[in-house]
């Protein structure tokens, strides 16, 4: 089983920044310059997998993976 630490992404094509995922875990997202949302780290801190999934399940267009 892979323990490694998970990798936040978001898909641009599929953002329609809306600001949910920054508002809720601005640790680990944040507005790119295209306008879009994009990610600050390159894997998911610890202690906050669970805000990265409820953003993820939460974003209208679907556009958050976490893998
Ligand atoms: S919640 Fe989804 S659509 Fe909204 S800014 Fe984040 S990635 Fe983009």
């Amino acid at each position: 089983m892979n323990m490694d630490p998970k990798k936040p992404i978001v898909i641009k094509d599929l953002c329609i920044a809306c600001g949910l995922c920054n508002a809720m875990v601005p640790s680990v997202f944040d507005w790119d310059d295209d306008g879009k949302m994009k990610t600050i780290v390159s894997a998911v801190p610890k202690g906050q997998e669970a805000d990265v999934e409820e953003a993820k399940v939460n974003c209208p267009t679907a556009a958050i993976e976490v893998k």
